[in-house]
């Protein structure tokens, strides 16, 4: 047996031992360097997954090769950057566990995200309890459901969850992950290759549908016209819909009556940001799934000065630990509040901030911005107070356009579209827009 086959077959018996994300952070970069009698030479990207390797995974990884080789090995680690690592060891590598991670492939989903490594906090519980309401009873209880939050607060995960739940307790179900993206990607292809009658078959014979961000399907026609049908063909079997999005159904602007009744005629929950403790336990998660070396203070003051958004909270903690490592010292907390401290979390700035700002730039009064006026001297700096809340705060085209007067959302729309193609065109109106922009964010 050569060296990649021996570390394959070792890497192949370890993955089913592990979690995957400790399997991922510290075994994907590994590959074996060099075998002499029993002396196994283990090559690490780096010295902190050495290190880690060494103190953590000696025995196991010993373990593993003995049985493999039937004999007594002895091994040593070394910090050395190969060439061609045993990389991208997906969980597929398992035989063991193949048929369900087939399945969990087919069905689209990923196994990292489960209800196990899922957080539940005051912020998400309702969410939560409805999701395990949807696994225990699936088409049944709570169908369709509608689940909505910010960017970055956990509907994919929670979603997958279900999903992955589903396939583990249902062997028998087929469970379909999609986003209304590819949704409508895969149709306008299926139109265009004459097979929509094969890609309506497909949706139609799966037991649970799970759709995510389903708010980009707004506005398209085609699109909303195919889902209505599945929709209602899955409805009427009792097969369970579970959908997310950005916000609730009624919200979604250019979204059919029709199918935003539809969204809203089971069960709705949203997800808020988490506080404090919820992060300090996401962060306590992660380390322990990735077996981190750092400590309870320094992931407090990671929490204690990150954003809201757990995407965000993740990011914070890499950098924290790579940094650390950079600099080859500990993680401590000071380290965390200097290098996180730089960037504290921002609100995004009020409407109101954005109009001053807009009105003290063009030396205008308030009224005359919101006000009904065509003139040129206020319809150009409009534009820009529409597309600045547009890009900088969370409000919907509507909102935008109750603020400024109640205005129409094509307005709107038409607002910042041209405000988007002056900045490019117009060195001037681009000043304009960084300089109101930069004192809106200040
Ligand atoms: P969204 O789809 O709402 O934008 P995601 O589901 O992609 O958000 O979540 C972003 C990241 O945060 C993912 O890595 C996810 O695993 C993690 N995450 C979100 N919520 C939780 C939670 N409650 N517990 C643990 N991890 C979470
Ligand atoms: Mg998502």
């Amino acid at each position: 047996m050569d060296n990649a086959l021996l570390w394959k077959t070792a890497l192949e018996q370890l993955e089913l031992d592990l979690s995957p994300a400790t399997f991922k952070t510290w075994f994907s970069q590994t590959q074996i360097i060099k075998k002499e009698g029993p002396l196994i030479e283990i090559a690490c990207p780096t010295a902190y997954v050495k290190e880690r390797l060494e103190r953590y995974y000696h025995g196991q990884i010993k373990k593993t090769l003995d049985l493999i080789l039937k004999e007594e090995t002895n091994l040593v680690f070394r910090t050395k950057n190969v060439e061609r690592p045993a990389a991208n060891l997906g969980p597929l590598f398992e035989k063991g566990r193949e048929a369900s991670l087939q399945r969990i492939k087919q069905s689209n989903l990923s196994p990292r995200y489960t209800f196990e490594n899922f957080i539940v906090g005051s912020n998400n519980n309702l969410a939560f309890a409805v999701a395990q309401g949807v696994v225990e009873n699936p088409g049944k209880r709570h169908n369709p459901f509608f689940l909505y939050s910010g960017v970055g607060l956990g509907k994919t995960h929670l979603l997958q969850a279900i999903g992955n739940e589903i396939l583990k307790q249902y062997p028998e179900r087929t469970v379909l992950y999609i986003t209304s993206e590819d949704f409508t990607n895969q149709l306008v292809q299926a139109i265009q290759n004459h097979v929509t009658t094969a890609f309506k078959k497909k949706l139609r014979n799966i037991d649970v549908l799970l759709i995510d961000d389903i708010q980009f399907i707004a506005g398209r026609e085609s699109s909303q016209e195919e889902f209505f049908h599945t929709f209602n063909a899955l409805y009427l079997e009792q097969k369970q819909i579970v959908l997310t999005s950005d916000r609730p159904p009624k919200e979604i602007a250019k979204l059919e009556e029709r199918l935003s009744s539809r969204f809203a005629s089971g069960m709705i929950a949203d997800m808020q940001a988490p506080d404090v403790d919820v992060r300090l336990a996401i962060l306590r998660q992660k380390r322990d799934e990735s077996q981190m070396s750092i400590s309870d203070e320094t992931l407090d003051s990671i929490a204690e000065n990150s954003p809201y958004n757990i995407r965000e909270l993740e990011g914070a903690l890499n950098r924290v630990v790579t940094e650390a490592e950079m600099q080859h010292q500990e993680p401590t907390a000071a380290l965390a509040q200097k290098i996180l401290g730089q960037a504290p979390p921002k609100e995004p700035p009020t409407p109101e901030k954005i109009i001053n700002q807009v009105c003290t730039y063009y030396a205008l009064h308030t009224k005359d911005l919101v006000g009904k006026r065509r003139l040129q001297r206020v319809t150009r700096p409009r534009q820009i107070a529409m597309y600045l809340m547009k890009q900088l705060t969370n409000m919907t085209l509507s909102e935008i356009g109750d603020f400024l007067g109640g205005r129409d959302h094509t307005t709107i729309i038409h607002g910042v579209a041209l405000v988007e193609h002056l900045i490019v065109e117009d060195l001037g109106i681009r000043d304009q827009v960084l300089v109101i922009k930069s004192e809106v964010c200040g």
